[in-house]
């Protein structure tokens, strides 16, 4: 999940609670080879490893998420996008205080603004089996958090998560073109409608990458510099408007 209509300057206590550790430095070697930092003081700690800071209360050790974490961000670079050199995560003790915080509800696991990935809490996350796919879904939004604002269309977005992610949300709701499926998207407060949207955006993306190959995709999402040249270039790859290829695919024997 994303959402770039809300702007929230949201936690501020990170940046004071990694200063407050300094003194209590600890370097672990992970199992993996993976080498973090880990600062922990009070009610929190932070764990910094090569591309992830992750703020998250001290009672649970969560040094397998930032491991879970480094690996997804080493999925989203192969793939060909493009994340900054270090990714603001903040998990919380609470799943209230995660929804607080993210403005997501309670069934998500992850949800990203402004370059910030929040997650619930850690013993709920090692429990869960989604764990890797949820954190490849949310690095691809900070991937494409840039173009999502310059007019990027949700499905795309959604769908190239859901694709990077290999995840394969099913449904039965029908969408009579893109306009209806990114309405779905955008507003939909329906689990059920939005689970089918992501079904469909995700079977999209899936047919763009399988015709045009996943470098071409990537440059299509790349340049969304606005709506307009979103369209030009989809023209440009498919050698079709955008309207027809959606209603193309979206026709009731496709889906
Ligand atoms: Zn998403």
């Amino acid at each position: 999940m994303s959402d770039r209509s809300t702007v929230r300057t949201a936690v501020s206590w990170a940046p004071g609670v990694i200063a407050a550790c300094l003194g209590t430095l600890l370097v672990l070697a992970g199992i993996l080879g993976d080498t973090y930092a880990c600062h922990a003081q009070g009610r929190t700690r932070t764990y910094r490893s090569a591309h992830i800071l992750l703020t998250a209360p001290a009672a649970v050790d969560a040094s397998r998420v930032v491991d879970e974490l480094e690996r997804a961000y080493r999925d989203v670079v192969r793939f060909g996008l493009r994340l900054p050199p270090t990714i603001d995560v903040r998990s919380y003790s609470t799943t209230s205080e995660f929804t607080r915080m993210s403005g997501g509800e309670r069934y998500h696991l992850a949800i990203s603004r402004g370059g910030v990935v929040r997650l619930q809490p850690v013993s709920l996350l090692l429990r869960r089996g989604d764990l890797a796919r949820a954190l490849r879904h949310e690095l691809v939004h900070v991937a494409v958090q840039g173009m999502q604002a310059a007019g990027l269309p949700r499905w795309l977005n959604e769908g190239l998560a859901l694709t990077v992610a290999g995840e394969r949300p099913t449904g039965t709701l029908m969408f009579e073109g893109l306009a209806a499926l990114e309405d779905t998207l955008r507003q939909s407060r329906s689990y059920r409608s939005v689970r089918a949207a992501y079904g469909t955006a995700g079977r999209l993306v899936a047919t763009l990458v399988a015709g045009y190959g996943k470098a071409r995709v990537v440059r299509l999402v790349g340049s969304s510099t606005d709506s307009n040249a979103f369209e030009r270039a989809f023209a440009e790859l498919s050698g079709t408007t955008l309207q027809r290829w959606g209603q193309e695919q979206l026709r009731p024997s496709k889906r």
